[in-house]
Parts: C-alpha cells; structure tokens; sequence
C-alpha cells in the first residue's frame, strides 16, 4: 500500500446510500425506453410493455422465492413501508416497531397513528443493535397487537435481525409481520416462503438496480384491508394505481437476476473486503470503534465511530471517498443518528461516526486507497483540533 500515491477518482463506498447501477439494468432499461408501450394497452405495443413488466416480476420473484403476484410495484421502499403500515393498522389494533428503523417506517407509524389513542410502540435495542424480545413479548402479552415491523437489515450498521423468533411470536399472538428488506434485498439470500413475513419492502437502486422502483411483497393469503395510497386505474391489483414504470421495472428485474446469480459470491467477497478494511483502519487508527462488529452483519457495512473526530470533518477531508454521516437520508439533518443513539451512544459519538458501505464493484485497491485517506483524514482533524483547543 502506497501512502503517498496520488489518485483523482473517487471511491464509492455508499452503497447503502445507493448502488452503481448494474450494467445489465442499464441495457434492459434502455432497451425499455427505446420502445413505446402501456402496459395497460391491450394492442401489441402494449402487450410488449406488459411481457417486460412480466419478466422483471418473475426475475425478482426468483431472488425473493416469492409468488409473481405476491408483488406489489411501487415507486421504493418508502411508499412500500407506507402501504404496509397502513394497510396493515387499518386492521386495527396497536403498530410494534423498533428504535432502529429507518424514518420511512418510524416517521409512517406516528403520522398514521396521530390523533388516536394508540400510539406506536418502538421497541429498543441494546448496544450491539440487537432487539429486544423480551421487550416484544411483554407487548405481545396485550393481545392488541395487529403488525410488528421489524427491518431485515439495519441501514446504518448493517446489523442484521433474527426474524424467525419474531415471526413466531407475533404470529402466535395473532399479529402481522412486516419487514423493511431495502439493505438485505440483493446482498444475501432471502427466502420469503422460508421467513414466513406477510409483507416485505424493498428498493432497487440498493441492488443495482434504477431509483424510484420498488417492490411491497404481500404474502398471498395474508387477507387485508383495501388502502391503497395511490387510487385510479386499478393497476397492480388495485393496490398501487398509475401507470407502470415500465423501464424502471424492467431495470429492477435486470438488476434482481444479476445480483441472484452472484449472490452468494458476491456475499463472501464483499464480507472479506470489508473485514479487510476494518482491519487495516484499526491498524492506523486503533481508537476507532466499529458498531455492531460483535453481531452478525451486512456484509459490506462498516459504521466506525471516531472519537471525539466529527464526522463532517472527516468527510469534509477525504473528498476522494464517498461515505456517509449517518443515513443519506437524514444527512443535512442537525440531529445525531438516532440509531446510534438507541444503541446507547452518545451524541457526540454519534456525532462521530461514520458509515462506508461496499458492494458489488468494490476491489481490493478501493479498499487500500480510502483506507489510507481516511487514517490521513483523521489525522488531519485531530491535530486540527488539537491546534484550535
Ligand atoms: N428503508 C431502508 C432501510 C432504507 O435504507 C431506505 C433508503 N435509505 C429506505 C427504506 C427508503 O428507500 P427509498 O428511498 O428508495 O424509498
């Protein structure tokens, strides 16, 4: 590793935030585009247009071992975790979630559940972003509970969650389980049969494929109340309507086969990168801490918290690598992780952390070349600090 090697590119390790869009996305979306037709249409151009939209739902049924008609098309996992909680709380009863999920679910549960007497309850986590099932029993115990919704895959920390024993219990208690997949989708197998959750979101762009289409899958038998966010001509089985993205959706399918076909490989090379990163950034910097590295793990996320560095700082510079304060989507945002602070940090730990995110495309040279600038970076904001105390 050359520490004074001098490159001008920069390294992307955000995938969490987005992926690169994978070249296969790219060609059927094109492809897509290149060609007029409503899958609604009943003429030929249309028939085409419907025969893609086919095919994307059968290649991403074929990543998720899901049903073609248990999916649902949506514009992301945000409008999907909108139609999960509402259709799932228009059950009535209370809505279980946990401190760590992502605001598309946290921020969905107060908005549907204001003005009620039934307020959300967010289950905690402790320091290693595991949930609390004791926590989830006791709510169980009510036996008011009509969804708990739990996410696959922590954005920030990559922590995973065990679903099996939540499933279990809230199926036992007569709740629906929901999980928010966008950063599990793509990155590690999932059986949806296997799970056993009625409903499951997912994203895309997290996967290699385009932004702005998703999937809600909705197990079939699982009987639910009619709340569709988006009402008109009745696609998608009545649940989303709007015409079909249909060059989007072609990409997500394009993007799903992909990342099937490479996924178990692609799970260990991305895991020993991202080990390797770890390693070699506790070598240069041995006070960092790594969040969640006690527990199981996407296998491309590493949230490092730096101390007393903050993270703006950091970012601010190495411009030659591309990572993430906290999510992207509360980045801008004065408010500290609110995740890291469920796992008990502190504000100015939270403050100090930052998230790299590998994937598909990750080589081993990104890996020595941001690890070499963000020991720099920190070195620089510390004796920055130290020269302003
Ligand atoms: N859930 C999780 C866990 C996410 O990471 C994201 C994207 N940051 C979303 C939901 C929302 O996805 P989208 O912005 O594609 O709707």
């Amino acid at each position: 590793m050359d520490d004074d090697s001098v490159e001008t590119d920069v390294v992307y390790l955000d995938y969490n935030a987005t992926a690169p869009l994978r070249p296969e996305a790219l060609e059927a979306i094109l492809t897509a585009f290149h060609r007029v037709g409503n899958a609604s249409s009943l003429h030929q151009a249309g028939r085409d247009a419907a025969t893609r939209v086919d095919s994307a739902r059968r290649q991403l049924a074929d990543l998720l071992n899901c049903q073609p008609s248990e999916i649902i098309f949506t514009s992301g996992a945000t409008e999907a975790n909108n139609l999960a909680l509402r259709a799932t709380y228009a059950c009535g009863g209370t809505l279980v979630t946990s401190a760590v999920e992502h605001p598309a679910i946290l921020e969905t549960a107060r908005a549907i559940t204001a003005g009620t007497s039934d307020d959300p309850v967010v289950l905690p986590v402790d320091k290693d972003g595991t949930l609390d099932l004791g926590a989830l029993d006791a709510v169980l115990d009510r036996g008011d509970v009509s969804v708990v919704s739990v996410m696959l895959a922590n954005n920030e920390t990559g922590v995973l969650t065990d679903l099996a024993p939540i499933v279990k219990a809230a199926h036992a208690a007569g709740a629906l389980v929901h999980s928010d997949a966008t950063q599990f989708v793509g990155r590690l197998p999932l059986d949806f049969a296997e799970l056993e959750v009625d409903l499951l979101s997912l994203s895309a762009h997290k996967f290699g494929g385009p932004q702005g289409v998703g999937a809600l899958i909705v197990r079939r038998d699982t009987s639910l109340p009619y709340t569709p966010l988006l009402i008109g001509g009745g696609q998608e089985r009545g649940w989303r309507a709007g015409t079909l993205n249909v060059a989007g959706i072609a990409g997500l399918g394009a993007a799903a086969d992909a990342a099937q076909r490479q996924l178990k490989e692609e799970a260990v090379r991305v895991t020993a990168l991202r080990d390797a990163f770890e390693a070699e950034l506790i070598a240069r910097v041995p006070d960092c801490v790594i969040n969640g590295g006690r527990v199981a793990r996407l296998p491309g996320v590493t949230s490092v918290t730096f101390p007393g560095v903050p993270a703006d700082a950091i970012l601010a510079a190495m411009p030659d690598v591309a990572a993430s304060d906290g999510s992207a989507c509360a980045s801008g945002a004065p408010s500290p992780s609110h995740v890291l602070l469920a796992m008990g940090h502190s504000r100015d730990d939270a403050d100090s952390t930052v998230r790299f995110s590998l994937g598909y495309a990750t080589t081993r040279r990104d890996v020595e070349r941001s690890v070499v600038a963000v020991a720099r970076a920190v070195g620089r904001v510390r004796t920055l600090l130290a020269a302003t105390a």
